[in-house]
């Protein structure tokens, strides 16, 4: 079977793949659909030093083809979408609905794939760039038939990252206010979101101005240049300390959370300075490596700021992806909207082109 393989040096279309069956407690399931995100792009540099050959891809949603004995939460037939979190279940995180911080489900590899009948490496415990993935029944999520393949398999990341971000990491209470820093496939799930959790003031940021349509129809309330060398005070003008005065003591005013996608120091640096007392940062992006900020320690033992971090969303697969998909169905939440074109497997290397060219929501690669 084909799918798109890193081979040490990029990512290539490749055939010549087979998938071995499923052992105990595993599925195998036949992928539709599967997002392009960054970071199939990012192992696809060599950044993340991943071994080579490894089949790409962790958004994905399909058909079970296959199951493994012992396997009761899914039947074959069943559509689903695929988690990356390949959690055990089992441990004091998992009891506590907590999977993203179960130690089971970050660096685990395997290979349970050849490419012309040498061992193949599975990437982010996915690897839905193919025909064909098996991976554990704890990360299939049965999902409604009448939902698109296109639209489902975007919940399998970019979806969680963002509105998990918003709805499982931190509490936002109605009519509170908000910066989404970053408005791509991520930053507008953070920004419907905020939508559903009836945040009075949702300002998106982004260096592309392009995005100002796309973020106002996923719930922003403002648009603001991420290239503008006031960007703080634009925010404060927004949402002021009291009418005509942007800060009131220590930096009053501003908001109550800030988003940031985009995890670059001078961005997070803006971000704590746009927040106003008790308000907090959730870090989103993934810069990778042993990038560091540096932060002033004043915000945060007088005005009780704070910064947190959040993984994937911080979400729990078998509870929040079927909630996300049932707020789909009632015309809550967004899916369609977000793909903005579908391309073959062989259009993978156009799909990163037009991502990288903005303007893109996601691409979606459909299998047949
Ligand atoms: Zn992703
Ligand atoms: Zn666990």
């Amino acid at each position: 079977m084909k799918g798109i393989v890193y081979t040490g040096e990029g990512a290539e279309v490749l055939d010549g793949l087979e998938v071995r069956d499923a052992g105990p407690g595993e599925v195998v399931v036949r992928i539709m659909a599967a997002g392009v995100c960054h970071s199939d792009i990012t192992a696809a540099s060599g950044a993340f030093g991943w071994p080579a050959p490894a089949v790409l891809g962790h958004e994905g949603a399909g058909i079970v083809e296959q199951i493994g004995t012992g396997v009761t939460n899914v039947a074959v037939g069943d559509h689903v979408i695929v988690s990356t979190l390949q959690a055990c279940g089992m441990c004091k995180a998992c009891g506590a609905g907590k999977p993203t911080r179960c130690r089971s489900t970050l660096g685990n590899m395997a290979q349970p794939f050849t490419l012309d009948g040498d061992p193949c490496w599975n990437f982010a415990a996915a690897s839905v760039f193919t025909e064909r993935t098996v991976v554990r029944a704890i990360q299939a999520v049965k999902i409604p038939d009448d939902v698109p393949f296109t639209s489902a398999c975007l919940v399998g990341c970019g979806v969680m990252t963002g509105a998990g971000a918003v709805l499982y990491r931190s509490n936002v209470e109605v009519g509170q206010t908000a910066v989404v820093y970053g408005c791509g496939g991520v930053g507008l799930n953070a920004i419907q979101a905020l939508r559903v959790r009836r945040a009075s003031r949702i300002i998106a940021i982004d260096v592309d101005p392009q995005k100002e349509a796309l973020a106002r129809s996923f719930g922003a309330t403002d648009f603001l240049d991420g290239r503008a060398a006031d960007i703080v005070d634009q925010v404060r003008t927004l949402v002021p300390y009291k009418p005509g005065e942007l800060s009131g003591p220590f930096g009053a005013g501003g908001v109550d959370w800030v988003y940031d996608v985009v995890a670059r120091p001078e961005v997070t640096l803006n971000a704590l300075n746009m927040l106003d007392w008790g308000g907090n940062v959730v870090i989103i992006g993934t810069p990778g490596g042993d990038a560091k900020f540096e932060l002033p320690y004043q915000p945060f033992t007088q005005n009780e700021r704070g910064v947190i971090g959040c993984r994937a969303g911080s979400y729990s697969p078998h509870t929040h992806m079927p909630q996300i998909i049932d707020l789909y169905r009632r015309g809550e939440f967004m899916l369609d909207e977000l793909v903005s074109a579908t391309y073959p497997l062989e259009g993978f290397h156009d799909a990163v082109h037009d991502m990288h060219e903005g303007g893109v929501a996601r691409g979606v690669l459909v299998l047949d």
